[in-house]
């Protein structure tokens, strides 16, 4: 890592490079790695051995008045000056270089993460205005970039002589954000499985169509789980690691959301926001803002919470569920408890999650890795855990919790169209309602994760009264979803047009066609033939 680092004092033409005197470690949540990794070798090694997280060991701090003073910045310089500020090691030139890549003319908005006031005191923190039409793109389209650097820094420092091999497994959005971010990056491939008759026509011919020299798409033969079980099952396979570095000199990698290269961009769009809420009038400098975020895998709320920690004036992180509401339970008991849950299917599918992996980070910083090694082994053993009485009342002092159920959410994007003429995805329409039930005297930011179009059918259900989970009626039932599309913009005239990659998916060749069978085998089998493509 020496090259890495000796790069890292180099003077760039950003404003806070004086602060970047130092490159921050990272940590393991469950104290069991002390190989202290800087940003780029966390971001490539992903998990810690023995199954922890990578926590960075020192929180930087922002004051109001650099916080502020990023309303006069493009956001490609914004993100640069929260990494920056995070001790990457990377060179303020190089972080700036690969920002604007990252958030550049692929975005249908130049401002790319831009905050629209819906109601007095509302806010919608826009995040759907990427490549792939869901927030997921604010990470992705980063996170490869920065992979693919600390390849080649790595390489050339003669550390490493491997490329490296991402595996997903997808029920939707992560498998779409992925291809489009890793496509055509150096360094890396990318194979993605979904549960064939899984996802949504619509999501499919997202992935299908997907363009890029160094990317290869499978359906799998069974359920998310089957499809999941399956990719697990070939990333833990010895052998199949072994042939993959003998043969191709390939490393296997994945990319999922506990990846702190995907969390670092998920903090710097609070800090934006924050600056956006003051530009406008939305709230007074210094003022409090309360943040509201539609809830999976913890993800995206926890990165509000660094932001706070930085010194951006939030006030309460509410944290919205759907129907899979064990977080709501977790932050009203202190006990995360799915040994009698039952998985449910809802109009809001990426936040249809069990075990929220990203808690995991949070529970270290309020009570350290003895702590968290213990309550993840229960997790395990008992599939419940119970946190002590002060890591509960710090809980509490941050988040406070609930959730919408599958005809509620629907409800709400119906109300909130009629009444503000503002159309939201079944995933935003979590997080408002609950924003209208626990909003208080500060204003609230309410995290808009998806386009509608993206889940254009539940939309159209919600727009024509019709219940969530049944067939739709008369003609309706028959057409695809894109014709869908077509009709919520008859029924909803004002809402705009549908994203060009989304609108223009019908257009393109589907370039990967092939079904597998589930098992290591048959994931195998799939990453094999790809590579003799
Ligand atoms: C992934 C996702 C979420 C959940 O985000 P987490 O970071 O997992 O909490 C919410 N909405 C949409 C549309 C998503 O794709």
């Amino acid at each position: 890592m020496r090259s890495i680092l000796a790069h890292a004092h180099g003077t760039g033409r950003f404003m806070y490079h004086a602060h970047m005197d130092t490159v921050t470690h990272y940590v393991d949540t469950r104290g069991l790695d002390d190989s202290r990794p800087a940003f780029s070798r966390a971001v490539v090694t992903g998990i810690a051995p023995g199954g922890g997280l990578f926590v960075p060991e020192r929180l930087p701090e922002m004051t109001l008045e650099e916080i502020l003073s990023l309303s006069e910045l493009t956001y490609p310089e914004r993100a640069a000056a929260v990494f920056t500020r995070f001790g990457v090691d990377v060179t303020a030139d190089r972080v700036t270089a690969l920002m604007s890549e990252a958030y550049g003319g692929q975005w249908d908005d130049e401002r790319i993460a831009p905050v629209v006031e819906v109601v007095p005191g509302m806010h919608v923190l826009e995040l759907w205005h990427g490549p792939t039409s869901a927030f997921k793109d604010m990470a992705l389209q980063c996170m490869p970039l920065f992979f693919s650097e600390a390849v080649e820094a790595m390489q050339s420092a003669g550390e490493l002589t491997d490329d490296f091999l991402i595996l997903v497994a997808t029920s939707g959005d992560t498998g779409k954000a992925a291809l489009e971010g890793f496509a055509d990056r150096a360094h890396t491939g990318i194979v993605v499985f979904y549960p064939e008759g899984g996802v949504s026509d619509i999501q499919r011919l997202q992935m299908v169509t997907q363009r890029g020299q160094n990317v290869g798409v499978f359906g799998v033969r069974g359920n998310f789980d089957d499809c999941q079980s399956a990719v697990k099952a070939a990333f833990n396979d010895a052998d199949f690691s072994t042939e993959l570095r003998d043969r191709h000199g390939l490393r296997l990698s994945s990319a999922n959301s506990i990846n702190w290269g995907r969390l670092l961009p998920q903090i710097a769009y609070y800090v934006s926001a924050y600056a956006d809420m003051v530009a406008s009038g939305g709230v007074k400098p210094g003022s409090p803002m309360d943040v509201c975020v539609p809830t999976g895998n913890f993800g995206n709320i926890l990165g509000a919470c660094y932001a706070r920690h930085m010194g951006v004036p939030i006030g309460r992180l509410l944290c919205a569920s759907n129907e899979n509401n064990v977080l709501t339970d977790f932050i009203a008991t202190g006990t995360y408890d799915i040994s009698d849950r039952a998985f449910v299917t809802t109009p809001s599918p990426s936040m249809d999650i069990l075990i929220s992996s990203n808690l995991e980070r949070l529970l270290y910083h309020l009570a350290g890795p003895d702590a968290v090694r213990g309550w993840m082994a229960e997790l395990t053993a008992n599939r419940r855990f119970t946190v002590d009485r002060e890591t509960f009342r710090q809980v509490r002092e941050l988040f406070s919790a609930d959730w919408a159920s599958n005809d509620e959410s629907l409800a709400t994007i119906r109300r909130v169209y009629d009444e503000r003429g503002y159309l939201m995805d079944p995933h935003t329409a979590v997080a408002w309602e609950v924003a209208e039930r626990l909003r208080g005297q500060d204003p609230v930011l309410v995290v808009a994760t998806a386009h509608w179009a993206k889940f254009g059918a539940d939309v159209y259900r919600a727009l024509t009264n019709a219940p969530y989970g049944e067939p739709l009626s008369g003609g309706a039932g028959a057409m695809s979803g894109l014709e869908l599309l077509a009709e919520v913009r008859r029924i909803a005239p004002n809402v705009g047009p549908v994203p060009a990659p989304l609108a223009e998916i019908a257009c393109l060749d589907p370039r990967f066609s092939e079904v597998v069978d589930a098992g290591a085998a048959g994931v195998e089998d799939a990453v094999r033939e790809w590579l003799g493509r």
